[in-house]
């Protein structure tokens, strides 16, 4: 157990630590095009702050989250996702009472305790974004757009968006009603949670992964059908948003999104080809969250990604994301004096901002350039006795072969 990590969380090595930082920076860089701001939120909250006094009854909440009690006996959770703490924090810092919208995006671990397959893990990290303050569906088209332009960055093609309304607690209470008459008959071969969910969250239901509750489910009421024309309108004006932003989309009845703060706007971003983790980001409008914690009515928006997964359909597609770039330099040594030389020259080059690596191994000149070679140095600074002696070296490009003489006065041409 002592090498092993826990079930469900993994090690993102040096050799691929490149590829997060690949797909962060370029995350990163849109939500900077939009005018979003990185929040940075505690990695465990108050467990109040995810269960809520009504009760969550998503299977994130009720199933999957790692609480405990600290040494103080509070009870605490690790963040199953990034909402909640971003509404927490907006509320907590009185971020209301600034002028609105509040767009903000994070990148974080969350934690769910969940059976461990292909692109479902225990910690898994999310890109999301978050806009609070505005109720107009610009606001959705927009979070939309910062989710389309990640994937489209990146190249892949074969995932198409999904969007439906889930309403409001208005019009979401009549079709909660024609839902539940529509399963009645039903009850019996509903899995054991959908048992429970009929009564607390029949919509619930619909998002169950149980092939029988599926095959149930199959005909039943859509909440499309049941809108009030404020949610009504929302949606259409969401739709039209979408089209002047070219963003193509499906209107899929079945996106219920998990957690029950939502209403209106849900989408799901998901691969076109057949697999089990095929979503690969998820969002949707909470225009009650923010009030149920404890906060002034504020409406909000916003999406995760997870980029485990995005790493994963990324593979799908055959898509590789750049390598990381070798050093500038690596610094090849024959000699005492020739080290001593080269370390201070390292200093130098690295104060210019050049990164430059030398041997620490006691390898021969021979393994020197081996191990140049391996770590892809664009360029050899070769030094031995006469280069110290002439206080001058050689420096060789690592792609073309070509050498050149640098003398120690022209360090700034390098
Ligand atoms: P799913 O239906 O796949 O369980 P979800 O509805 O629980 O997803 P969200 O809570 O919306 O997921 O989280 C947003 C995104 O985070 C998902 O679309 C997915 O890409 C990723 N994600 C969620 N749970 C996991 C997990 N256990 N491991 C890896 N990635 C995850
Ligand atoms: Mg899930």
């Amino acid at each position: 157990m002592l090498t092993q990590a826990p079930k469900g969380t993994s090690d993102i090595l040096p050799g691929q630590s490149g590829k997060w930082q690949y797909l962060e920076g370029l995350f990163r860089d849109i939500c900077r095009r939009y005018g979003l701001k990185e929040i940075r939120t505690p990695i465990f909250e108050h467990t109040e702050l995810f269960v809520r006094g009504v009760g969550d009854t998503t299977d994130v909440v009720e199933k999957q989250m790692y609480s405990f009690d600290d040494l103080a006996g509070r009870n605490l959770t690790l963040k199953p996702e990034g909402t909640s703490p971003a509404a927490r924090a907006f509320v907590e810092n009185g971020i209301f009472s600034e002028m609105q919208p509040t767009k903000m995006y994070y990148i974080t671990p969350c934690f769910r305790y969940e059976k461990m397959q292909k692109g479902r893990y225990r910690q898994f990290h999310q890109m999301g974004t978050e806009i609070f303050g505005t109720e107009s569906p610009l606001a959705d088209a927009e979070i939309v757009s910062v989710a389309a332009d990640m994937l489209d960055a990146l190249g892949m093609k074969e995932i198409e968006l999904r969007i439906n309304s889930v309403g409001c607690p208005t019009c979401r209470a009549k079709h909660r009603d024609a839902l539940k008459a529509f399963l009645a008959d039903k009850y019996d071969g509903l899995c054991d949670t959908c048992k429970g969910r009929f009564n607390k969250n029949p919509m619930r239901i619909l998002d169950c992964k149980s092939k029988e509750c599926q095959r149930l489910v199959q005909g039943a009421p859509v909440m499309l059908d049941y809108l009030c024309d404020d949610c009504s309108d929302h949606f259409e004006k969401f739709k039209s948003v979408l089209t002047d932003m070219g963003i193509e989309y499906t209107v899929d009845p079945g996106i219920v999104r998990g957690l029950d703060y939502y209403t209106k706007t849900a989408f799901e971003f998901v691969s076109t080809k057949e697999m089990a983790q095929g979503t690969v980001c998820g969002g949707g409008r909470y225009d009650n969250l923010v009030e149920q914690i404890g906060g002034p009515a504020t409406p909000g928006v916003g999406f995760g990604m997870g980029i485990e997964r995005l790493m994963l359909l990324l593979g799908e597609e055959g898509i590789s994301i750049p390598e990381e770039e070798g050093p500038d330099y690596v610094i090849v040594t024959m000699g005492d004096e020739a080290v001593s030389y080269g370390t201070a020259l390292a200093g130098k080059l690295r104060k210019k901002g050049r990164s430059v690596l030398m041997d620490m191994m006691g390898r021969n000149f021979k393994n020197q350039f081996k191990y140049a070679n391996r770590v892809k140095a664009k360029k050899t600074i070769i030094i031995g006795g006469d280069e110290v002696k002439n206080n001058s070296f050689s420096v060789k490009n690592m792609e073309t072969g070509e050498q050149i003489s640098v003398s120690a006065e022209e360090i700034d041409k390098l």
